[in-house]
């Protein structure tokens, strides 16, 4: 038996904890579910899935600015449909929730700029190169350990209330874990209501990325 490390009971990609193996192993296996094929959903042809990939594209690089002042937390919201979601995303969902229509997505580690490559079918997804060489790009990071503040990320400058709120997590004056954190991708998908003032509610569904971008100059 392995030493009882607090990693042994803790999902990778999620981060949350369990008092066991076995409730890793349901966690695990519930995640293992929510990626295989449900019938309600239609079979998307390979053409409409490259190009809405593109839109996702276009849509993320429209976020990454040139203005060293607009760096820090963003989010791209996209209509999709949610048989397109599954068709992008499928074997990466992490979380479903089929009462609410919701699914979660997390991307950590240096390797998800990579898995999101193969994703998108494009190598420049998350970053822009600009006439000086300057380069904005979608922060890409090893986790933040929860529990041990020992490790130090923050070599490269970033934007005052951002640094704070990074301190704060790691100093643990922020209890609760953010939904994300500078480094991760989390990519959602639920149904937005919208209501009308005739009373008249609409339902659609949107697609939304959320990440950190930074900038560096490229040499
Ligand atoms: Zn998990």
């Amino acid at each position: 038996m392995p030493s009882s490390s607090s990693s042994f009971s803790r999902c990778l990609t999620c981060g949350k904890e369990f008092k066991n193996s076995k409730g890793l192993a349901r966690h695990q296996n519930n995640v293992q579910k929510y990626n295989q094929h449900q019938e309600e959903l239609d079979e998307i042809p390979i053409n409409t899935i490259d190009e809405f990939k593109q839109i996702i594209v276009s849509e993320i690089h429209k976020k990454l600015s040139l203005s060293f002042k607009t760096m820090g937390k963003k989010l791209v919201t996209i209509p999709c449909t949610e048989s397109i979601f599954f068709s992008v995303f499928g074997g990466h969902i992490h979380y479903y929730f089929k009462v609410k229509e919701f699914y979660k997505c997390f991307f950590r580690g240096s390797n998800s700029y990579e898995i999101l490559s193969e994703i998108f079918n494009s190598e420049q997804w998350g970053k822009k190169v600009y006439s000086q060489n300057q380069v904005t790009y979608i922060v890409c990071l090893d986790p933040i350990s929860w529990n041990n503040s020992s490790q130090d990320q923050s070599v490269e400058e970033i934007n005052p209330l951002e640094n704070l709120l990074q301190l704060s997590i790691k100093k643990k004056i922020i209890k609760r874990r953010p939904r994300f954190l500078r480094g991760e991708i989390l990519i959602e998908w639920k149904k937005k209501i919208f209501k009308e003032i005739n009373g008249n509610i609409n339902k659609a569904g949107y697609l939304y990325i959320n990440f950190y971008i930074s900038q560096s100059q490229n040499f």
